[in-house]
């Protein structure tokens, strides 16, 4: 079983795979790469963030400090229920012990978490290896558009605050459901 593994509730399988490899520092951005990962001739200390182009690549920045990313991430913060923690960094350590819980603010806050490094990354790498950029605005379209369409096919136990939730996110009323069966989000 894979340690961490509690992201994968409720989830987009690839956008979970990619946040759990960021909490392991698993990717390949200057603080993952070895010299034979690029060739002995390729200076580590020149692969610079290709998103805002000032700092070296690393995890912490790409995915927390950058001022690209933090755009994107002011702008799906609110989406996410997350709008009473105030960057990005403190939002991992606020969603960690949370990460097993089945409410339906807790399946929005990692589904949410998980699009935006999914994006930030893929954004990261069109710009490494072509000239294709997109500004923070349309990350945001696409992090939102993303999350609906997974939160359109999830049950929810409906209840004024769950109500609430699907109007944020413009889902209609019928994926609200009457009863106990477990599996449905509430
Ligand atoms: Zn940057």
């Amino acid at each position: 079983m894979v340690e961490g593994c509690s992201w994968f509730s409720m989830s987009i399988l690839k956008h979970a795979f990619l946040l759990w490899m960021v909490l392991k520092n698993k990717l390949k951005t200057h603080d993952g790469l070895k010299p034979w990962d690029v060739g002995g001739a390729t200076n580590l200390n020149l692969v610079c963030c290709s998103l805002c182009k000032t700092v070296q690549d690393s995890h912490a920045h790409i995915f927390f400090r950058c001022t690209y990313s933090t755009t994107v991430w002011s702008l799906v913060r609110d989406m996410a229920g997350l709008r009473h923690v105030p960057n990005i960094e403190d939002t991992t350590d606020y969603l960690i012990p949370i990460s097993k819980g089945k409410s339906a603010k807790c399946v929005i806050g990692r589904l949410v978490l998980a699009a935006y490094v999914y994006f930030v990354w893929q954004e990261r790498n069109n710009r490494t290896f072509t000239n294709n950029t997109r500004p923070p605005k349309r990350l945001k379209e696409l992090i939102v558009n993303t999350v609906r369409m997974r939160l359109a096919s999830i049950k929810f136990k409906a209840s004024s605050k769950v109500l609430q939730l699907l109007e944020n996110w413009k889902l209609p009323k019928s994926l609200l459901m009457d009863g106990d069966d477990p599996s449905f989000v509430r």
